[in-house]
């Protein structure tokens, strides 16, 4: 069986990499593991006057080129090796992106969905009083992720500010715009997918007008693409899903209406436009695209074989396993990597951070040009790498080519410092 603990993930596809581009052997051992790891936790005194104590964690990957930079998760399920995994993704994503950031991520293993408002305020002050010396705007910069939201990305600047005795905006980024969070920040990390995609099916010759689409999970990441692709390619939706489960209907799923029911009662699911699907079934559906917009280890060796989608554009973190990627790059599928596709969050976050230090603070419209322009590079120069690597008669997949990009940078950083 294959494993799908996340960090050993991440450990194999940097060592396929490595072994590609022949990465030195003392900079390779330096990017397997993270530099650092906090564990905390967090006592937090409940609305039934009881004190409950969380644990959570911050790990910093690497921080050659820069302070690191990546969000923090609120999931029942968290754990250290996961935050592993995903702080170095973050650590490929920026430094795919060019942006002068190392890779970090934190989390707390909590459930949000029960907790009130009240709570995970508390939760969301007591963490950072946990991780204070560890963050600030040139060591450590946290952002929102899953089940984390601009709301408490305010709370989090507030605490700091009243640790420091000032504020300090760009410690934190996905802030309401009301604290100087950015215009744009909220749906980047879609938007950076849609300029993705429609350059990935300008690639491949698809009409995104006739276009059918999947998308798994009805988060930030996953409503935003949904509205995106209806609204800038005309795209059809015909299968969308949440944790309880998915609907498909043939003729494209209404948003407004699915908006409605998601408000309403929780779930997509309950939509009744549709048929009820289950999350396999949705993966496996007869699609031009499918977007994975839900969390890790969606795609693997049970399923790639019976995956049909001629583009999968990876919106979540590690929806793809390794074993599943050699399968579909078999088939023949246009796999884009997580930390390409989804690169818009933390793009629009450096911009939120740029503007902050600076007092200075732009249009909307910059700021999707400049996204735009940063994503399509992106793209571009992993498209030239995967061929340059075939002109010499080697196959290797779109990650492996991100992965080349991303990895060479942060290694020559860390020379040039004599790391190694
Ligand atoms: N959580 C997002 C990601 O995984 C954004 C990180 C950030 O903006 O720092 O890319």
């Amino acid at each position: 069986m294959e494993d799908k603990n996340p960090f050993i993930m991440a450990q194999e596809q940097l060592d396929q990499a490595a072994a590609l581009m022949e990465l030195d052997e003392e900079a390779h051992r330096i990017l397997r593991e993270p530099q650092r790891i906090i564990e905390v936790n967090i006592p937090v005194r409940m609305d039934d006057n009881k004190v409950r104590l969380f644990r959570g964690f911050r790990v910093l990957h690497n921080n050659a080129r820069g302070p690191g930079k990546g969000g923090i998760r609120f999931h029942p399920q968290e754990n250290l090796d996961t935050i592993k995994a995903l702080a170095s993704w973050m650590t490929w994503k920026n430094s795919l992106a060019d942006l002068p950031y190392g890779g970090a991520k934190g989390g707390v293993i909590c459930d949000p969905k029960s907790m009130s408002q009240r709570e995970i305020e508390r939760l969301s002050r007591g963490y950072i009083d946990s991780i204070k010396d560890f963050v600030g705007k040139d060591i450590d910069i946290p952002a929102p992720d899953v089940y984390t939201n601009p709301q408490i990305m305010a709370w989090m600047m507030d605490e700091y500010a009243k640790i420091k005795g000032y504020n300090e905006f760009a410690m934190i980024t996905g802030k309401p715009v009301e604290i100087w969070g950015s215009e744009g920040r909220g749906n980047s990390t879609a938007m950076g997918a849609m300029y993705i995609l429609r350059e990935a099916a300008r690639l491949l010759k698809i009409d995104l007008r006739s276009a059918k689409i999947a998308i798994q999970g009805f988060g930030n990441a996953g409503m935003f693409a949904f509205e995106l692709v209806n609204r800038m390619f005309g795209s059809k939706v015909i299968a969308v899903s949440d944790s309880k489960g998915g609907i498909m209907n043939e003729e494209g799923i209404n948003y407004n209406e699915l908006l409605k029911v998601k408000e309403r009662s929780g779930s997509v699911s309950d939509y009744n436009g549709g048929r009820k699907i289950t999350n396999e079934e949705l993966l496996e559906s007869d699609v031009d695209i499918l977007i994975p917009a839900a969390i890790e280890s969606q795609v693997t060796e049970a399923n790639a074989e019976k995956i049909r989608a001629k583009i999968i554009l990876e919106l979540a973190n590690g929806p793809v396993t390794v074993g599943a990627d050699r399968i579909l790059s078999e088939k023949g599928i246009m796999d884009l990597p997580d930390f390409l596709v989804n690169s818009g969050g933390v793009i629009g976050s450096y911009f939120e951070w740029v503007q902050n230090i600076q007092g200075y603070y732009w249009e909307t419209d910059d700021f999707y040009s400049k996204l735009d322009k940063i994503v399509t590079r992106s793209f571009n120069s992993v498209v030239r790498m995967k061929k340059e690597y075939e002109d010499k008669g080697r196959r290797i997949t779109y990650r492996n080519a991100a992965y080349i990009i991303a990895v060479d940078r942060v290694a020559k950083a860390m020379k040039a410092r004599g790391w190694y």
